[in-house]
């Protein structure tokens, strides 16, 4: 039998799509890599999944997984041979169950993020994991890529919140791993070693995930600072004064936020001058007065120390969704002004101040004019520090030129400051060269040793990662 004729046995002949416009599958988030899959193939179920591996595995043939589309650093789209079969898990759509007195949701690897979200919300439950691109993203995206977010720093990255995995293995067989357990110490540790795999090791099908009781109220406000050094000043005193409430601290620069004002000028900027602008967000179980009575007595302690030169409260839902959507809008913004290069990167939040004003500097005098568009999660001490061509300049013409020596400059200025070039997005295919010259050598020895045990056969997204 043919492969095509086996993965139509597989998954039913109107789910294995080799016509017609297929870029939803092929074309990256990014627009950056457009690939071409011998078929898309869209399996509704996990035994329909292992079924599809094990008629790629009799022919030799790659399969790349994909969810929603999302990745940031083409790990998801097929290269551009026609030899890939590129496996759509969004048909994977169940909520299998919600144990509300064990705090767990388990789902199916192809869940919308946000569908997530509202089915743990409809129970009075929280889901803490949250990003810009949770309307389209997947609960097996965002494990395959250990996704982080916005509320990190109270709740962790997706691998803290996850539990239990169920896993198509290379071979076509199925990991059961699905458990709530908080405690399992019975040997290696299979969960941890998928998730962040980016659909190298094995494909996931279902997860199972940690919840959290829904706060009572969430109080969401912007602040004012001159400086990165005032933000992260303003980081300790939130913290000090609000401890776990502090479910949020996004930063964003002036840059940042011009590019919003140009492509969404509709969304109100309450802070039109600052340098540099905070959003951060206070979550109670206590009620929406004493969060913002917490929130306005922390930023009222700023103001006076002199390191908050102004701040506004949100007063209302919308007002705090508005607020969000600034911050949301900042990568659809880049998206709308051109082709740019993106640094996902991570560093002690005590080093970021003094490696923003040196990294921005060399870069200046090296590419004079550049943008720096530098937003991120301060509270994590990820940034988003991406660079835009000179106003005015062709986006495409300038990342041909200049990518490689933007890239060299920023990630040496990273890991000499002790830092990471890939944060939350991954490795991918953008960031392979630099896994393999920035990895200890005996790092990537393990890692391709555990690639060799888990698919010998190099079946799972080749070429991406290692
Ligand atoms: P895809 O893009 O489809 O795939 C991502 C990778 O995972 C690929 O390597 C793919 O092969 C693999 N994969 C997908 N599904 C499976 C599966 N079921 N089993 C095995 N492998 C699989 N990321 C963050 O961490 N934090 C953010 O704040 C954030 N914000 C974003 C904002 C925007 C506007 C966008 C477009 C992206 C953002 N991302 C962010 C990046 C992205 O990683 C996440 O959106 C998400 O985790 C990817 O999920 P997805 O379903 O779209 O995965
Ligand atoms: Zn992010």
């Amino acid at each position: 039998m043919t492969l095509l004729a086996a993965l139509r046995q597989a998954v039913g002949a109107a789910q294995v799509l080799t016509e017609g416009d297929l870029s939803a599958y092929e074309l990256d988030w990014r627009r950056r890599w457009r690939g071409r899959a011998l078929a898309v193939v869209r399996p509704g179920s996990t035994a329909e999944v292992a079924a599809v591996v094990r008629a790629c595995a009799a022919h030799d043939t790659p399969i790349v997984a994909q969810g929603g589309n999302t990745s940031l650093v083409g790990g998801g789209v097929p290269d551009g041979s026609g030899t890939q079969v590129l496996l759509s898990l969004q048909r994977l759509q169940r909520v299998r169950a919600i144990d509300a007195a064990n705090l767990t949701l388990t789902a199916e690897a192809g869940c919308v993020l946000q569908s997530l979200q509202d089915a743990a919300r409809a129970q009075g439950l929280l889901l803490p994991l949250s990003l810009a691109a949770e309307g389209s993203c997947t609960l097996g995206g965002n494990l395959a890529t250990n996704a982080g977010g916005t509320q990190v720093l109270r709740w962790g990255n997706a691998r803290e919140l996850c539990l239990g995995l169920e896993v198509v293995t290379a071979q076509g067989e199925v990991w059961s791993g699905l458990t709530g357990l908080r405690k399992d110490n019975t040997g290696y540790d299979l969960r941890d070693l998928y998730i962040g795999s980016e659909g190298t090791l094995g494909l996931i099908t279902a997860a199972t995930m940690k919840l959290a009781p829904l706060p009572a109220a969430t109080i969401t406000a912007l602040a004012a600072c001159a400086s990165l050094a005032d933000a992260v000043t303003l980081l300790g005193l939130a913290r000090a004064r609000l401890g776990d409430g502090l479910t949020g601290f996004e930063v964003m620069g002036r840059c940042a936020l011009d590019l919003v004002a140009r492509h969404f000028a509709a969304l109100p900027q309450p802070l039109p001058q600052a340098p540099w602008t905070v959003l951060l967000e206070c979550s109670s179980s206590e009620g929406e007065a004493h969060a913002r009575a917490r929130v306005e007595a922390m930023l009222a302690a700023g103001l006076e120390s002199g390191g908050v030169a102004d701040a506004v409260v949100a007063a209302s839902l919308a007002q705090s969704q508005a607020l969000w959507r600034l911050r949301e809008s900042i990568p659809l913004a880049q998206a709308a002004e051109g082709l740019n290069i993106k640094h996902d990167i991570a560093l002690p939040v005590s080093a970021i101040p003094d490696f923003c004003t040196a990294t921005d500097a060399a870069l200046q005098r090296r590419f004079p004019g550049v943008r720096l568009v530098n937003f991120g999660h301060l509270g994590d001490g990820n940034l988003h520090y991406n660079v835009q061509a000179p106003a005015g300049a062709d986006g495409a013409r300038f990342l041909a030129e200049h990518e490689a020596a933007v890239n060299k400059l920023v990630f040496d200025a990273v890991a000499a400051a002790g830092g990471s070039f890939s944060a939350e997005h991954g490795i991918g295919a953008l960031k392979r060269d630099e896994l393999a010259a920035r990895k200890s050598p005996v790092a990537l020895q393990l890692m391709r040793a555990i690639k060799a045990a888990l698919d010998p056969q190099g079946l799972f997204n080749p070429g991406r990662v290692l």
